[in-house]
């Protein structure tokens, strides 16, 4: 009798997942396992929303397993040390685990070898599991260069590579009976949670790419810059969980054809990208990954403005509506995304990791490569080729919210206030001003971009 372990991580999902499919084709049974990592907890990184959302990505993940005769193994503790035991106790041959990209999951695969060393058991990681492609395999031809730097030449190659065919869920998996188990989280309990937050889940990702296919993916490439139309798939959690995978959805995609299908897998390849610059230079989720020589404000305005923005009342009502989104739902429109972290890191000239980490604190996506990259790339120390543009909240709202329906929909305060008054509220009467309890501006938008020039030295 053969045995495989099979490791979970940011994979929950039963279809296509190569690792899975790897073992049960090589071991008579195998023990689909998740580690509730005491390191996720000590790195800040186990926060209420994602808590969660992955329970409720585990209980699925179990009742599908379950489904086909088996059931998850859920451990606590040292990643490294759980799956050492496993192994001792099932005397599995194998452990099979998808490619992680990040420090943290870099190291964790140095330790896991390193523990399974004196076992006999091997380690067997699959590439092109949490990404459609594998983070290094395309390189820019001739330069030396161990990833892409910008984005355009990467979405060439990558859109030419070929992906490798989605597998099917498993029919049956035969689990041993050695292995106990924690129990399942729960949801219920966590405290703390943004009163929207998704549902997680594979079958609750399966549901939404289905419908997303059907309806909206047509119309993405008009909507999916309009806020208040909220037309993007909201797929980021299931990505970011790995309950929904991307190379199948890619593969979806590029059947549903047309235009909007074609700028919907454009956003995927981000996604890649993002990632195969955090596997090359795993830093760059702390450091500046192109260096502009910023000294970012330490004076004793800073905190205050950086709770204000945390608590959407900086006076700009776009930048308070996306920011009252994240609190609300635990997810954010990226048209907002973009507009908040330009007004923190640009306007109000604070240090993007302050940002990067409250977005990482309510965030159900919240994703080192994704989040960390997009802050660096809004904050021009990042891959973006036009580092000093600075968004205007004012001139933003009137393109991406011409009537003014996602501010209404989220700063009540302005709700009364009518046409395109609602974007200027400090030009709006005293008295009016005053009686809807909406803050004033924590600083002019001119006196914030003369400072980022300066600071810059942009004359
Ligand atoms: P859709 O528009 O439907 O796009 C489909 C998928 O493509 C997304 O689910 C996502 O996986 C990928 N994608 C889209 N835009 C980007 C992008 N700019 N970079 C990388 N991948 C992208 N995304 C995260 O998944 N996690 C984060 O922590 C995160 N933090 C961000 C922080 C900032 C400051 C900014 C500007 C963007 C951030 N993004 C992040 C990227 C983007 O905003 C979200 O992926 C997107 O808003 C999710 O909504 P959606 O699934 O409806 O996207």
């Amino acid at each position: 009798m053969t045995t495989a372990v099979v490791l979970f991580t940011s994979d929950l999902r039963l279809h296509d997942h190569p690792p899975l499919h790897a073992a049960l084709a090589s071991a008579d049974e195998v023990v689909p396992l998740f580690v509730l990592d005491e390191a996720v907890g000590a790195a800040g990184f186990d926060v209420p929303n994602r808590r969660a959302f992955l329970a409720d990505c585990l209980r699925d993940l179990d009742a599908g397993l379950r489904e086909r005769g088996g059931r998850l193994i859920v451990r606590k503790g040292d990643v490294a040390e759980e799956v050492g035991r496993v192994v001792t106790e099932t005397g599995a041959a194998w452990v099979h685990m998808a490619a992680g990209v990040s420090a943290f999951a870099q190291r964790r695969e140095e330790r896991l070898r390193e523990a399974l060393g004196s076992t006999g058991c091997g380690l067997r990681v699959h590439d092109a599991v949490i990404t459609a492609v594998a983070p290094g395999a395309l390189v820019p031809s001739g330069s030396g260069k161990d990833h892409f730097g910008v984005f355009t030449p990467y979405f060439r190659k990558w859109s030419a590579e070929g992906l490798r065919e989605p597998f099917p869920a498993p029919r049956g998996v035969r689990v041993p009976e050695a292995p106990g188990s924690a129990a399942l989280p729960s949801r219920t309990g966590v405290e703390g949670l943004s009163p929207g937050l998704a549902e997680g889940g594979e079958v609750e990702g399966r549901k939404r790419v289905t419908a997303w296919r059907r309806s909206a993916i047509a119309s993405y490439e008009d909507l999916h810059d309009d806020l208040a139309g909220d037309a993007t798939s909201r797929l980021s959690p299931h990505l970011h969980f790995g309950t929904v995978s991307s190379v199948e959805l890619v593969h979806r995609a590029r059947a549903a054809g047309g235009p909007g299908a074609e700028a919907f897998v454009r956003q995927l390849c981000w996604r890649d990208f993002h990632h195969q610059v955090l596997s090359a230079r795993p830093a760059a989720s702390r450091s500046d990954y192109r260096p502009r020589q910023d000294r970012w404000r330490t004076d004793e305005a800073v905190a205050g403005d950086t709770d204000a923005w945390k608590e959407g009342r900086t006076g700009y009502p776009l930048v308070d509506a996306a920011m009252r989104q994240l609190r609300h739902e635990g997810w954010m429109h990226n048209r907002g995304r973009l507009i908040a972290a330009s007004f923190l890191a640009k306007t109000l000239y604070v240090d993007w990791r302050a940002g990067a980490r409250h977005f990482l604190d309510l965030l159900v996506d919240g994703d080192i490569a994704n989040n960390q990259l997009n802050w660096q790339w809004v904050a021009g120390t990042g891959t973006d080729s036009r580092p000093n543009r600075v968004l205007n909240p004012v001139t933003q709202a009137r393109r991406y919210d011409p009537d003014g329906t996602y501010v209404r929909r989220w700063v009540p305060e302005l709700v009364g206030v009518t046409g395109s008054a609602v974007f200027e509220p400090w030009k709006l009467p005293a008295g009016e001003r005053s009686g809807s309890g909406y803050p004033e501006p924590v600083v002019g938008l001119s006196e914030g971009l003369a400072r980022f020039k300066e600071a810059r030295g942009l004359g």
